[in-house]
């Protein structure tokens, strides 16, 4: 007698209960609980949030719901003392001086205590007055070519604007190239569709008003900053002290605030210099040209105040489980932050109102049907993201080598936004199952079933294809929220969605600002009775099932030996082309790479053979499918396979929690994700100063890829 069971017919008419119970009502009577007031990582008001969290998973059924608590570096600026630029003329009058707060636009929601302050978490603390330079975004291409434009940054305040890149990476580059303080601002044409007329922003729209700032933290690098690898627990030493934290770069010393578009608008029109290339100007004042600087026209001055102060304060991961009835120690884990800079409406408590309202579906659904997940589902609320990704990796480094043998996936859904697609970024072996799921799901939209497009799936690869493959876009997981120290640091396959609109700019308008209350995600975003939220409720369900209850894990390797080929090897290959080296030094290289692929080849035949072995024990269980004897032997090895890439040595001197020999996070901005990122240090490294020493070290991290690469070929094999 065999029976099959894969993601089509395991307990098909449950799924069907578990996503009709997902309601919209209940999102928005969640969402509004937990965005009542401001609720920045470290105070009073966000303590009560994470017990609003545990209360509303206990009240749904959850199991074990408890919280987890930290002791972490964090920052905060001076409520009585808002921030503020002040220009003043040569006979030292002020001519301008900026508020340093946001106004409230709807006194509903958003009186609460200091919502409108405008300041940057670990901003060095001070007043500078110096000449301002323009740096476009602050890219390390930036920089290059101010430099070959002849403007020098040294001693001077760098003005920034938001986007393409991680604000922290963008400041610790201005300090490394000399600036004293740094402005970073949005500029309408990334988040204004007219600008400074406004006509069209917030409140008629999701544009940004023009006197709104993007909020966020400067931190280079992820976790608390004085207790690298280790978890800040009270009783635990911190083996970094602030001094340190500072001049490893991980914390600016230089202030830095960020500021409107109108206040920007005050410095752009004074600057003198030349005009700015054609692809650094953007929209501030309409027609108004920028200029490189240094410094004003007139001889007025620039002055910039940032009051800053770190404190040490307690923070609360909050978790708790549905016990899977098959295999209990088998971990689904799925979570999102709930700390936010203000209201946090989008980012992160869209996250945290849907993740509520699947743990309570699924406890309804397991009250009325006979379903219970096979493996144990476990749900997060992180503290302190904001600050930089802090209770997920205190929480990852305290419970690694758990995780490493317990945790099947981790599903990081932090923020919805936009109301266009879904969009996914996952590892190769998990590419398939995330698909396929999204056809499980109905579309949210009215607009787009009447054009028949009637699942996520169906919208997803009209708005984000991907030319080459023929499925929907998928990255790799870069950083920038929670799933990163799962990835990067142990080793844990993840998946990170979201919604969000068809746009080049990296996130959306209101993003960070005092706007993102209840009334943006419900009348301006996601306005049919928050179809998108529910749907990516029914998403997130749909995968956690598929991971709790397919009897062989939805991972396939296959996918990752040919992502590898056709992807990976061919952009390294390029890499490695493009180094200016001696014929026998590239024959030596060249070797290491044949050797590579060699055993990504091997791995590809390997995959194959072991996929007839996962067809063979998919097909020949009788009574209980989730007897251990018939799928530890496959389901063991798939969860081995991400680890084969970790490296406990690292892959960069500069980030300690980046282990991943395939995906970590980039140097250059943790948003994104780097490739082989060993490789590309060392390549950087041989390039800055080209010795023997470095050129074997980039040969050394070929086969350090390599090793990993093996050790996934010897995980599938039957004997070693
Ligand atoms: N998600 C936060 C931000 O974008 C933190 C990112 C990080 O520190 O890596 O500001
Ligand atoms: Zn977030
Ligand atoms: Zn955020």
């Amino acid at each position: 007698h065999f029976k099959r069971v894969t993601i089509e017919d395991v307990h098909l008419e449950d799924s069907k209960t578990l996503t009709k119970n997902i309601n919209s009502e209940n999102i928005k009577e969640y969402l509004r609980t937990f965005t009542k007031d401001p609720h920045i990582a470290g105070t009073d008001a966000n303590k009560k949030v994470a017990y609003a969290i545990a209360n509303a998973w206990s009240n749904a059924g959850l199991e074990d719901v408890h919280t987890i608590p930290y002791e972490v570096l964090l920052s905060y600026p001076d409520f009585e003392n808002p921030n503020s630029v002040v220009i003043r003329s040569r006979d030292g009058r002020e001519v301008f001086k900026s508020k340093g707060v946001s106004p409230v636009i709807l006194p509903d929601e958003q009186s609460g205590k200091h919502a409108g302050h405008q300041w940057l978490a670990y901003a060095g603390n001070g007043s500078v007055s110096s000449d301002v330079v323009y740096v476009n975004r602050g890219t390390e291409t930036d920089f290059k070519n101010l430099k070959l434009m002849g403007v020098d940054i040294n001693g001077k305040i760098a003005l920034m604007r938001y986007g393409h890149g991680f604000r922290g990476d963008k400041i610790h580059k201005a300090q490394l190239h000399g600036a004293v303080g740094a402005i970073l601002f949005s500029d309408p044409s990334d988040v204004a569709q007219d600008g400074e007329k406004q006509a069209n922003v917030y409140p008629k729209t999701v544009w940004m008003p023009n006197e709104a700032v993007q909020r966020g933290s400067l931190m280079h690098g992820d976790g608390d900053p004085l207790s690298p690898y280790y978890p800040a627990k009270k009783e635990l030493y911190k083996s970094r002290t602030i001094d340190e934290a500072k001049e490893d770069r991980v914390l600016p010393k230089i202030p830095v605030l960020p500021i409107s578009y109108t206040t920007a608008y005050q410095i752009l029109k004074r600057m003198n210099g030349r005009p700015v290339p054609s692809d650094w100007q953007g929209l501030v004042g309409g027609n108004l040209t920028y200029k490189l600087g240094p410094g004003f026209v007139n001889n007025d001055r620039l002055t910039i105040n940032v009051h800053s102060e770190l404190q040490t304060k307690r923070i609360r991961n909050v978790i708790g489980y549905i016990h899977g009835a098959e295999e209990p120690d088998k971990y689904i884990m799925l979570g999102n932050h709930f700390d936010a800079w203000v209201y946090g409406s989008i980012d992160p408590n869209s996250g945290t109102a849907v993740l509520a309202e699947v743990a309570r579906a699924m406890m309804q659904t397991i009250n009325e049907t006979s379903w219970r997940p096979a493996r144990t589902i476990v749900f997060n609320a992180w503290d302190a993201e904001e600050f930089g990704l802090i209770g997920s990796t205190e929480f990852v480094e305290e419970y690694v080598d758990i995780l490493q043998k317990r945790a099947v996936v981790y599903i990081n859904m932090d923020t919805i936004q936009g109301n266009a697609s879904l969009n996914v970024e996952t590892v190769p072996s998990i590419e398939y199952m995330v698909i396929e799921a999204s056809k499980q799901v109905e579309s949210p939209s009215k607009r787009e079933k009447a054009r028949g497009r009637n699942t996520l799936y169906d919208t997803w690869m009209k708005v984000f294809p991907d030319k080459k493959t023929g499925k929907p876009k998928i990255r790799v997981p870069g950083g920038g929220t929670d799933h990163a120290p799962f990835l990067n640091f142990a080793g844990v396959p993840v998946i990170n969605f979201n919604f969000k609109n068809y746009s080049t700019f990296d996130t959306y308008p209101l993003y960070h600002t005092m706007y993102e209350t209840p009334f943006t995600n419900i009348h301006l975003m996601d306005t049919d009775n928050l179809a998108v939220h529910r749907a990516i409720g029914q998403y997130w369900a749909e995968l956690a099932r598929t991971f709790a209850d397919e009897v062989i894990l939805p991972m396939n390797v296959t996918n990752l030996a040919q992502i590898m080929m056709s992807s990976y090897l061919p952009q390294l290959q390029a890499q490695l082309g493009g180094l200016n080296i001696s014929r026998t030094d590239a024959e030596a290289i060249r070797n290491q790479f044949v050797n590579l692929k060699k055993t990504t080849t091997d791995l590809f035949h390997m995959s194959k053979k072991f996929e007839e072995t996962i067809h063979f024990t998919r097909h020949s269980f009788s009574q209980n499918p989730y007897d251990p004897k018939h799928i530890n032997g496959v389901n063991d090895r798939l969860m081995s396979i991400e680890k084969c890439f970790i490296n406990p040595r690292g892959v960069s001197k500069h980030n300690p929690s980046a282990r991943h020999v395939l995906f970590s996070v980039s140097d250059s901005d943790s948003y994104s994700n780097s490739l082989m990122a060993g490789i590309g240090n060392a390549i950087n490294d041989y390039n800055e100063s080209p010795t023997n020493k470095l050129l074997r070290e980039i040969i050394n991290q070929i086969s350090i890829v390599q090793y990993s690469v093996l050790c996934v070929v010897n995980t599938l094999r039957d004997v070693i």
